[in-house]
């Protein structure tokens, strides 16, 4: 029924409440190695100005510690499915390294379905969510047996035409929105009234039309909803949950049959981007769903999650050399090499997405105090382009590199062309056998070259000969 292996007990399964204080201190002590042998290994120097740095052991800790979580609460047997949200960290290597850790994807685009397969993942360890699906990529991914969740009922009706012309092994569901209210940040919350996102259960007559829709259908077999991502309460995520679950025993008691087989929650457990603690802890997210929504994980029914930003954001960091110290009107500032291209939420919304500021001296280790106020400057030209705004931390000189933590989601594998900056090369980290640390290569460092090339260069003249005296 199932077409994913069931997660195995976890190797560390014991250890659900591990000791996170320990952790977070070995991931600090791990990261600043890392950016000394950037330093010592010339990955981050006067020509690579920028750089975005990825723990390996950092990685694979949280998805053991997912793994272990959900294996905790759930009925032995029961089927689950970590899938990855891919547009968190849209880097084929890091697809690898969780698929290597027992985690499949959560795909929201052609190109991040083409991601996941570039990585080796197979087709029934991958979830399709999106709210713009065209029919080509309906049609590909019932070919392929991905699971698909129908965001509306146009969607349906595509999907009832596919099922109906060809056969498929796709799990096929529905994505419902709860409505149950945002959080702090409207940008991610997704269970708002006026979301974009699913069938809005709460509007006139919507509810009927779903258990409907799938009594019309015995090929619907999953329901789901992704109540939001950053700035959702846990206790908010949970009840998204609980309603789900909820739709989910009605649709199964008015049909008289066990139809809806798996029910997949979405993600988005909050990040702490305060300091370098996790917090929450996968642990606490399956025990208040334990406690809040006890039939979710009784063995009726398989489990998909589609966690993100809580997987890898505490195990990156983007490391800027600062390439002029300046002070203006006695603010001290910082110029570095790394601002709105590789930080985009946060310089555009600062007040939602603070960001934690380390500061290197030019050897890469820690710089002691005494902190003074400074700003943390980008390369772009707006003035807006401030990693941190009037931060006290040790002072950053010419030369010295200024590391934005926790940015390993969401952040510098997102890159946003302003100034026709190039994307920072990417690299991942693990202790070598020799005690020091050893990098490989996650993405290349993008080229000039590659800028212009990818910025029309192949078509210089196609403005000026358009409709030139003797053009065609
Ligand atoms: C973005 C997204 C996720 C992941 O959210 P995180 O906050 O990164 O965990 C999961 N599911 C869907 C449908 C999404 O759009």
């Amino acid at each position: 029924m199932f077409g994913w292996k069931h997660t195995k007990a976890d190797r560390r399964g014991e250890v659900v409440d591990h000791d996170t204080d320990g952790e977070a201190r070995e991931r600090a002590a791990r990261r600043d190695e890392a950016v000394r042998g950037a330093v010592e290994q010339g990955l981050l120097g006067p020509d690579a100005a920028v750089v975005g740095l990825l723990d390996v052991t950092g990685i694979r800790e949280s998805a053991a510690a997912l793994r272990a979580a959900f294996d905790a609460v759930v009925a032995p047997g029961t089927p689950v499915l970590h899938a990855f949200a891919v547009k968190a960290s849209p880097l084929v290597p890091v697809l690898r390294l969780l698929h290597e850790e027992g985690i499949g994807a959560e795909v929201a685009s052609p190109g991040e379905l083409a991601l996941v397969r570039a990585a080796g993942l197979p087709p029934e360890n991958t979830v399709l969510d999106s709210p713009a699906k065209t029919p080509a990529e309906l049609r590909e991914a019932l070919a392929l047996g991905v699971a698909v969740n129908a965001d509306n009922p146009q969607e349906l009706d595509r999907l009832d035409a596919l099922v109906a012309s060809a056969a498929t092994r796709s799990p096929l569901g529905i994505r419902v929105n709860p409505q149950i209210g945002g959080g702090t940040i409207g940008a991610t919350s997704t269970a708002t009234e006026t979301s974009k996102f699913g069938v809005a259960l709460r509007d006139e007559g919507a509810r009927e039309w779903v258990v409907q829709a799938y009594a019309d259908r015995p090929w619907l077999t999953r329901l789901h909803a992704h109540t939001g991502s950053q700035g959702i309460p846990l206790a908010l995520l949970a009840r998204g949950v609980a309603e789900t679950y909820a739709l989910a025993e009605e649709i199964n008691a008015r049909i008289g049959r066990r139809q809806i087989d798996t029910l997949d929650i979405g993600g988005g457990l909050p990040v702490n981007f305060e300091s370098e603690a996790t917090a929450p802890t996968y642990a606490q997210y399956a025990r208040t769903l334990k406690a809040e929504v006890p039939g979710l994980f009784d063995g009726r029914y398989g489990l998909v999650t589609e966690f993100g930003r809580s997987l890898l954001a505490k195990h990156g960091t983007v490391v800027a050399r600062v390439e002029y110290a300046k002070s203006s009107g006695g603010r001290r500032i910082a110029v570095t090499h790394a601002g709105v291209q590789v930080a985009t939420r946060t310089v555009y919304a600062p007040g939602a997405w603070p960001l934690r500021i380390a500061a290197y001296d030019a050897k890469g280790r820690p710089k002691p105090g005494p902190e003074v106020t400074q700003d943390v400057a980008g390369p772009a030209c707006f003035s807006g382009d401030l990693l941190a705004e009037g931060r006290s931390m040790p002072p950053l000189e010419q030369g010295d590199y200024a590391a934005a933590l926790d940015t390993g989601a969401y952040y510098f594998a997102h890159h946003y062309a302003y100034n026709s900056l190039t994307r920072p090369g990417v690299y991942g980290f693990a202790p070598d056998a020799a005690g020091g640390v050893a990098f490989a290569t996650v993405r290349e460092p993008q080229t000039v070259a590659e800028v212009v090339a990818e910025s029309g260069g192949a078509h210089t003249s196609a403005l000026t000969t358009l409709g030139a005296p003797g053009s065609p």
